[in-house]
């Protein structure tokens, strides 16, 4: 029943990324069909998010065609490649935040969280995200005929005890804030008179806890900032600094080519930045972290005065409830198909078992073992009334099995099988994923009208069954690593590497131009220069 309604973006979906339109090639305009009359018989589009997916959607939604209304608890858009550098004060928060009303003027915005969907009677529950509430009216419901879910992820403990409590996260424009608000009170609080010594290094004891890129670019503008600007403003207490990196893998940016791992632990080292691999965090007190080093098993106390938690992304309360109801009950993620929707029941529609062609039946079930056994929820599509029959042959017990031969389509089935396969492997969690999944849901909507009005035209997309779009494809357009002191690793398309300066250089360049205002980018370059010029505020506000 939520079959092309629900559409999932980005880390919501796929755990989502920058860059171009993967889409449609030969998508037509619309413009032909757009309604004069503003709201006669448009259908009701919901964006949920502001984020990468959601923003990337709405620049390119056609909104003659849709009534387009947008909620998220945050009415702005933030260039989240850059909040490492808000930490340390190179860019100021507000340079690299658009209002959602600035970028997008024709669309209604709620400024709210959606608390629970209702895909049955597509209804949703908002609630007033403000500071700012009318007593008794903080809930309202929003109507959807067709609904946008791009509400990303949210920092992920794993259960670990104390997280929540003691350390910082680095996932909002306010996280950044706080973190660099933190780090310079860490500085003050040392050179406090009445503190012992060990206490004063302690506070001055940083530790990051998780490798990935944000933890490795969080250490190195950390670095950056301590032996560019601070190390002169507190010269009493700049011997006792320690940056500590806590790194679960074999290596730091293990998503990254070899050389550029390689590159990033042999400039920590140079720098003094420790980076203690194979560790895992087993709980964090108000004064250290308890580790366990997996090589001999023991267990140690690294002391902190501050500590940043980035180890991961998990799925939003509103999401899991979500996927509670539709039965992707044991996903960490929205799976959704090719065409982003959250259904892959349709698959087996393809897969025509009962009608030609035969299958040994212990060799069907064997598929369908393996097949359930890595994506648990497809025996929730196969209760469904339309996949009895194929429920009922994954019960014929193994003895029967070798007298009762199956008729099916064995390589559509098989196919189908294949499919299930590749639309559940999960994207990278990166706002280029986002962007260009928004990008092709636009242009997928945008479409739509057409499509309708002649499903079975020139407009089909052939060799893909009866749906009228191509699949959603991505397009990976690289990947940067900033590692302080204006060293920078790339992987570049063509499966180029790029270390060093220059790759700082391009780093500056390509952030530059993908700014999403020409305000933003101006701000940017500014706080860029005034960095080169002045140093970096260390100011507490
Ligand atoms: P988001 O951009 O997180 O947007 C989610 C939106 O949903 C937000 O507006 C949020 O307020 C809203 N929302 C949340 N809950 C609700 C609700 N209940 N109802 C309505 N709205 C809701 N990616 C790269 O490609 N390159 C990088 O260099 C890079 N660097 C990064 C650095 C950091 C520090 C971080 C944290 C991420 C970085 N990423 C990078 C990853 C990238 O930011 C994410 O993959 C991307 O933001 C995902 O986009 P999204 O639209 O799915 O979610």
């Amino acid at each position: 029943s939520y079959r092309g309604i629900v559409l999932a973006l980005g880390a919501s979906g796929c755990l989502g990324g920058l860059v171009l339109v993967a889409v449609d090639g030969d998508l037509i305009p619309v413009q032909a069909f757009t309604s004069t009359d503003p709201g006669e018989g448009k259908k009701k589009l919901v964006v949920l998010g502001t984020g990468w997916g959601g923003m990337s959607f709405l620049k390119q939604i056609d909104t003659r065609q849709y009534d387009v209304k947008i909620i998220s608890p945050r009415n702005y858009f933030v260039f989240t490649p850059l909040l490492p550098s808000v930490t340390n004060g190179t860019v100021e928060a507000r340079s690299i935040a658009e209002p959602v009303r600035r970028m997008l003027s024709s669309v209604d915005f709620y400024e709210s969280e959606c608390v629970n969907i209702d895909a049955v009677n597509k209804k949703l529950l908002c609630r007033d995200a403000s500071n700012v509430r009318v007593k008794g009216k903080e809930d309202f419901e929003v109507d959807y005929d067709y609904l946008i879910v791009a509400v990303g992820a949210m920092s992920n403990t794993f259960g670990t005890e104390g997280v929540k409590e003691y350390c910082h996260f680095l996932k909002e424009l306010e996280d950044a804030e706080k973190i660099r608000e933190s780090v310079v009170d860490c500085f003050e609080t040392a050179c406090l008179p009445h503190l012992s010594d060990e206490e004063r290094k302690r506070m001055l004891s940083f530790v990051i806890v998780g490798g990935g890129p944000t933890g490795v670019e969080f250490a190195a503008e950390l670095y950056d900032l301590v032996s560019e600007d601070l190390a002169s403003l507190y010269p009493s207490v700049k011997d006792l600094v320690t940056v500590t990196v806590i790194q679960s893998g074999d290596h730091i940016l293990n998503t990254f080519d070899h050389r550029i791992s390689k590159f990033a632990e042999e400039k920590f080292q140079r720098d003094g930045v420790t980076v203690k691999t194979n560790c895992r965090v087993l709980k964090v007190n108000e004064k250290d972290v308890l580790v366990k080093e997996k090589a001999t098993g023991q267990e140690v106390h690294v002391p902190f005065g501050m500590a940043v938690w980035s180890t991961g992304i998990g799925t939003r309360p509103v999401l899991t409830k979500f996927m509670k109801t539709i039965g992707q009950t044991d996903r960490r993620v929205l799976a959704t198909d090719e065409w982003l929707r959250d259904d892959i029941a349709y698959l087996f529609e393809k897969a025509d078992i009962d009608k030609s062609g035969t299958l040994e039946i212990e060799e069907f079930q064997r598929t369908m073992e393996k097949a359930r056994e890595r994506y648990p929820q497809l025996e929730v599509y196969l209760q469904r009334q339309k996949f009895r029959h194929v429920v009922d042959m994954v019960k014929i017990s193994p003895g029967d099995a070798k007298e009762k031969a199956m008729h099916l389509n064995v390589d559509e089935f098989k196919k189908s099988l294949a499919q299930v396969d590749k639309q559940l492997k999960l994207f990278p969690a990166t706002a280029q994923v986002a962007a260009q999944q928004g990008a092709y849901l636009a242009a997928c909507f945008n479409a739509l009208p057409k499509k309708d009005y002649k499903p079975e035209g020139p407009e089909r997309i052939r060799g893909e069954g009866r749906h009228r779009f191509r699949q959603f494809q991505y397009r990976h357009m690289g990947q940067f690593a900033p590692l302080g002191s204006e060293q920078c690793g790339a992987e570049l398309p063509g499966d180029w590497v790029s270390i060093g300066r220059s790759t700082q250089w391009l780093w500056y360049s390509v952030y530059a131009s993908k700014q999403v205002s020409w305000r933003t980018r101006a701000l940017v370059l500014f706080d860029w220069t005034k960095r080169l010029f002045f140093g970096r505020d260390s100011s507490r506000m």
